[in-house]
């Protein structure tokens, strides 16, 4: 029987964070494994984060800092935008972004659009307090590819958070300008968008190029930091492409005061102040 305590069972889940650093949890169990249509999939019970979902050995998601990320890939779109009514989650298939979005009563509808039906149903299984809100008789989960789900909108969307994998595989087209002026083109005429884009330690040529393309397309482009301390280096950027509303114009005493555990009026000023070595990736 495995004793947390006197660490008799050495078991551990590691990550390729970069091909020169990994970072290994200790785990208590293995919950399921197998591989979807799209990915291998993971769900490992493990020691400093609780329940962690891999796809591809890469962690997605853990109990103990979802918040961060979930919060941040949200509200400070949500709250910028000030009346949002549709919003569309690309990926995100654990659900945490939708739990966050629903929170706002001007919410008319959340639409989900998830390549891969089993990264929802692990979640739903796995996963409840990250999961939970999918049911929701605002949500709408649609399995398919969010390449071509953008494609074929316009004028449809006020918010669209792209919480997509690293880009490999299928979320490749994810990161690609064609693909952002598409969401440009699907959204309202004072919509946002808002995509995870990944580390300024370790994925600077990315983000230096991702910057450049949204703010090609976007009249307004800004790029906040939020701190994930199982993603790699702990630092991890968000970038916000917006049509009319700046996010630094946001005004403190209109957030309606949601219950959050990382996001606040202050928290969203300061995630837009950016260190010099940022700032310069984005010149
Ligand atoms: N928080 C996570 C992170 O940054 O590591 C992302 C979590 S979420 C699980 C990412 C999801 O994007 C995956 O479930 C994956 O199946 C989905 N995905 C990848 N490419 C996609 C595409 N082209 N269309 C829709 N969903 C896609």
């Amino acid at each position: 029987m495995f004793d947390q305590k006197k660490h008799v069972f050495d078991l551990w889940a590691t990550e390729d964070q970069t091909p020169t650093m990994r970072l290994s949890l200790q785990a208590a169990r293995t919950l399921h494994t197998e591989q979807t249509p799209y990915q291998h999939l993971a769900v490992v019970d493990t020691l400093p984060f609780g329940r962690v979902l891999f796809l591809d050995g890469i962690i997605q998601t853990t109990i103990k800092d979802e918040f961060v990320y979930h919060e941040m890939i949200t509200h400070p779109a949500l709250n910028t935008h000030g009346n949002p009514k549709q919003a569309l989650v690309i990926g995100g298939g654990d659900g945490g972004t939708i739990r966050e979005i629903i929170k706002y009563p001007t919410i008319e509808k959340a639409t989900l659009v998830e390549i891969d039906a089993r990264v929802v149903e692990n979640a739903r299984e796995y996963l409840p307090e990250i999961s939970c809100a999918l049911d929701d008789p605002k949500v709408e989960v649609r399995y398919e590819d969010g390449i071509k789900h953008v494609q074929e909108r316009k004028n449809t969307y006020d918010i669209i958070c792209v919480d997509s994998t690293d880009p490999i595989g299928p979320a490749v087209g994810l990161f690609a300008k064609e693909f952002y002026q598409n969401i440009y083109e699907a959204l309202t005429e004072d919509g946002i968008f808002v995509a995870q884009t990944e580390s300024p330690w370790f994925n600077q040529e990315l983000i230096r190029r991702v910057h450049k393309d949204i703010s090609s397309i976007f009249p307004i482009t800004r790029v906040m930091l939020a701190f994930i301390p199982s993603y790699p280096g702990g630092m991890w950027t968000f970038t916000m492409g917006s049509k009319k509303h700046d996010p630094l114009e946001f005004v403190a005493d209109k957030f309606p005061g949601y219950e959050t555990r990382y996001y606040t009026p202050e928290i969203h000023k300061a995630a837009f102040q950016l260190p010099p070595f940022v700032q310069e990736l984005l010149k």
